[in-house]
């Protein structure tokens, strides 16, 4: 066969003063909105066929199982622009989730903003701050190379599964998935279940692994504070809330959460589960009144770590030796950004990107990135804030480029900083860890320097 001929480059097309969004879940979502409130053109791309990112169960990526509920309770977790239904209960479902973002998305007229089933494959800086973004039909067809003022990076961080490294992984005979491919209560039925890790995920499935399942091993690594749902008849972080409110000091917070878990939930070593190596607060929270409860009607046998995988039966640290037929694997996702070169996020050797507020790139003031938060509540006010200070920003530079100048010497200068008083656990879990209030204060300092109008 003769070779193909070299095609000639395609050219590159110019969209001006026009934005690029990458993602249309939550955050892209709320990105165009702002974006277009701002007077912004937009061009947002989105590698699946509809909105909803992870909310959308349909999408083969989204990591929801059926039973998925929100963990945040709703007033916490909506758009303050646009609230959910007064009737909806206080965890609404994954596909009341969904329906909600498409709402906002009709509502604020945002569809035809997104070219869906286009894939973003890389997004490289040009001369000027402008940004070259080349996309793909996930259905293929040529690539396409179009030019943009800025880039808004929307691609959230729940789809890429972190996997373990245990010995002897390879060689394990029995069903070994990561929680990402976890669906249906179905997958455990009458099986002997052994799910690793004690996210809010694998806290769900060994829950459900409970009720379905032959057997149940929950194999965590450590202790962990397992929060009820709801305190005082209240969900557990409208509570929390009202304790932040009184701005007391970190200690005494520990303090009154230690008391509430210990009148709700008591001591978890009578459970037979370790006791917590960490004080509340230092961990991403769990919020789950039912695991201690099948616990204790020993439908959960609570493990340690896995110490390695032998070819039919899996060799725990304790020396125990037990014998799954499924292996669910809840040891969380990690981010991914390979559209853009690791250097442009200031990602370190672990691909940890170092950005200013988790959003903006120190070394590129034309990119930011929306929704790379693990906060202690809800997600969506939070990305709301921050798409619309991401479209001041963008405003500010395009109208005021003197104000714009001061402002980027205060960001470019700034170092890394917690956005949590409490001194979390360094694995990748707690990258983007934030306490809502904090961070909602520090973009709210960010939001007033912006709020500058046109001269
Ligand atoms: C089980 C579970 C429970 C959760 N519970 C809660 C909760 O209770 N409260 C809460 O606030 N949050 C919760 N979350 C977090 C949830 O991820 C967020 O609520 C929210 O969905 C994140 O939105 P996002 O837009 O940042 O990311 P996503 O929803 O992941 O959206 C990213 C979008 O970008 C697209 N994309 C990615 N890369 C590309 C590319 N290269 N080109 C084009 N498109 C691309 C993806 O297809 C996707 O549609 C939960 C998550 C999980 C997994």
């Amino acid at each position: 066969m003769s070779p193909r001929p070299e095609q000639p480059p395609r050219p590159v097309s110019d969209r001006g003063p026009a934005v690029c969004v990458v993602g249309a879940g939550a955050a892209g979502l709320a990105a165009v909105k702002n974006l277009l409130e701002h007077g912004f053109e937009v061009d947002c791309y989105e590698r699946e066929t509809g909105v909803g990112g992870a909310w959308n169960w349909r999408h083969d990526r989204s990591p929801v199982y059926a039973s998925t509920h929100l963990i945040s309770s709703r007033p916490g977790s909506q758009f303050p622009d646009f609230p959910m239904p007064d009737r909806w209960p206080d965890f609404p479902h994954h596909a009341q989730m969904l329906a909600y973002l498409e709402r906002y998305a009709d509502h604020f007229g945002l569809r035809p903003q997104v070219w869906f089933g286009t894939e973003v494959v890389r997004a490289v800086p040009v001369a000027g701050g402008r940004w070259e973004v080349t996309t793909r039909g996930t259905g293929g067809g040529d690539q396409r190379t179009t030019r943009y003022a800025a880039v808004v990076v929307a691609n959230g961080h729940n789809w890429a599964p972190k996997l373990p490294s245990y010995e002897g992984m390879s060689e394990y005979a029995g069903t070994m998935v990561h929680a990402s491919a976890y669906k249906d209560p179905a997958q455990l039925r009458n099986k002997r279940v052994l799910v690793v890790g004690a996210g809010n995920t694998g806290c769900d499935i060994a829950v459900e692994a409970a009720q379905q399942a032959a057997a149940c091993w929950h194999s965590t690594r450590r202790g962990y504070w397992y929060a009820p749902k709801y305190a005082l008849g209240r969900p557990v972080d409208q509570v929390n809330d009202a304790v932040l409110a009184l701005r007391l000091p970190l200690w005494l917070r520990q303090w009154i959460f230690h008391r509430m878990l210990r009148l709700t939930v008591g001591d978890l070593t009578r459970f037979g589960l370790p006791r917590p190596d960490h004080k509340v607060y230092e961990t991403h929270p769990i919020a789950n009144s039912q695991l201690v409860y099948h616990v204790g009607h020993g439908a959960i046998t609570p493990v340690p770590d896995v110490a390695r995988f032998n070819r039919h039966d899996v060799t725990l640290t304790d020396g125990r030796t037990i014998e799954p037929d499924l292996v669910v694997l809840a040891t969380g996702y990690l981010p991914r950004f390979e559209f853009l070169a690791p250097e442009i996020l200031d990602a370190d050797e672990h691909g940890r990107p170092h950005l200013h507020l988790h959003a903006f790139p120190r070394r590129h003031p034309t990119l930011a990135v929306v929704g790379l938060l693990q906060p202690d509540g809800g997600l969506f006010p939070l990305l709301h804030w921050q798409a619309v200070a991401v479209a001041r920003w963008l405003r500010l530079r395009e109208h005021r480029p003197d104000l714009a100048a001061a402002f980027w010497s205060t960001v470019g200068g700034s170092a890394d900083r917690p956005w949590t008083r409490a001194k979390v656990k360094g694995s990748s879990r707690h990258w983007f860890e934030i306490g809502h209030m904090d961070y909602l204060r520090a973009l709210q300092r960010t939001l007033d320097d912006l709020a500058v109008g046109p001269a």
